[in-house]
C-alpha cells in the first residue's frame, strides 16, 4: 500500500474526494476504495470474494456507479441523475459511491449541480472525482473535497533535505509576496539540481497546500515541510494555489521540452508572485 493510500484509509470516511493523477491509476484507486469501504470482511478488506467485492469487481454493484463524459463533457443531466440517486439509501452496500471519470470535463453548470450535494452531504453517499487537471474544477468544488494525489513523480525524491527546505522557503515567500525574484532565481540555480526535479518538488508542495486547504491534512506528501506548506495555505486562496500548481506544471513541460532554464525560473517566480495576488516591483528584465 502506498503512502497516499495509507493516509486515505487512516482517516474518517469523507463524503467527497478528488483523486488526482493519470486516469488509469485513479480509476483503479477509486474502485479499490469502493471495495474497501463496502467489503464484508473488514479485517482483510477488500477481500475480493465477498458479494459486494465481487459485484464491484464485475461492475454490477447497484450502489457503485461511474459517470463518463458524454462526448466532450460531463453534462448537467448526468450529474442530476446521480444527485437524485444520492438522496436514496444504498440498495445493498454500506456506501453508495459515484466515480466521476475525467471530472475536469464537467461543465460549469454540472459542477454547480454537484456542488449542492457536496454542500449538504448525504451520509452513506460518496462522490469521487478523478482528474488530472485541478484547474478545470471550480475552487468551491475543490474546497468541498478531500484531495489525494496519485500523480506524484519520483524525480523530486532525488533532492536532499537541505535543498528541499530551501526550495519550500522560496515558495512560501512567493505566497506571502515577499520574494525578491532575482534572488530567488539565483538560489534555485545555486542548488545545481535538475529543473525537472525542482519543478516536480514544487508541484508536490502545491498539491500538499491544496490538501491542507481542503482539510485532507493527513495526506501531506512532504510532511517534513509542514511549516512551509501551512504558510502557503495560510497566505494564499485555494484558487491562487491551484493557479500556481498549473503554472508550475506548464513550466515543467517547458523544462522537459528543453526550454531556457534561466527563463523558466524567471517566468515561474514572476508568475507565482502574480497569481498569489501580490504586487511586487519587478526588476527582472524579462
Ligand atoms: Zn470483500
Amino acid at each position: 500500500m502506498s503512502k497516499v493510500d495509507k493516509m486515505l484509509f487512516s482517516g474518517i470516511i469523507s463524503h467527497a474526494y478528488i483523486f488526482m493523477g493519470p486516469e488509469e491509476v485513479t480509476t483503479e484507486k477509486a474502485l479499490f476504495f469502493a471495495r474497501k469501504i463496502n467489503c464484508k470482511n473488514t479485517d482483510i478488506s477488500p477481500c475480493g470474494f465477498c458479494i459486494p467485492c465481487r459485484k464491484i469487481l464485475n461492475g454490477v454493484n447497484p450502489d457503485v456507479f461511474e459517470v463518463f463524459p458524454d462526448g466532450s463533457s460531463i453534462k448537467i443531466d448526468q450529474v442530476r441523475n446521480v444527485v437524485s440517486s444520492f438522496a436514496k439509501r444504498p440498495v445493498e452496500a454500506f456506501y453508495r459511491v459515484c466515480i466521476f471519470h475525467e471530472s475536469q470535463k464537467m461543465t460549469r453548470q454540472a459542477q454547480n449541480a454537484l456542488l449542492k450535494t457536496l454542500e449538504e452531504p448525504i451520509t452513506k453517499s460518496i462522490a469521487i472525482l478523478l482528474t488530472d487537471n485541478l484547474q478545470q474544477l471550480i475552487p468551491t468544488v475543490v474546497s468541498r473535497c478531500q484531495v489525494y494525489d496519485y500523480g506524484f513523480g519520483s524525480e523530486s525524491a532525488k533532492l536532499s533535505p537541505e535543498i528541499r527546505k530551501k526550495l519550500a522557503g522560496i515558495l512560501k515567500k512567493t505566497s506571502q509576496g515577499v520574494l525578491d525574484v532575482e534572488l530567488g532565481v539565483m538560489e534555485i540555480e545555486k542548488t545545481g539540481q535538475k529543473a525537472e526535479s525542482i519543478l516536480e518538488y514544487f508541484l508536490s508542495l502545491y498539491r500538499d497546500a491544496v490538501a491542507v486547504k481542503t482539510k485532507s491534512r493527513a495526506a501531506l506528501i512532504n510532511m517534513e515541510q509542514e511549516d512551509e506548506i501551512n504558510g502557503i495555505a495560510k497566505a494564499a486562496k485555494l484558487s491562487a494555489i491551484i493557479s500556481a500548481l498549473q503554472l508550475t506544471l506548464f513550466q515543467l513541460k517547458a523544462a522537459k521540452g528543453r526550454g531556457n532554464i534561466n527563463l523558466i525560473w524567471h517566468n515561474l517566480l514572476l508568475g507565482l508572485m502574480e497569481v498569489m495576488g501580490n504586487s511586487h516591483d519587478s526588476r527582472c528584465p524579462i
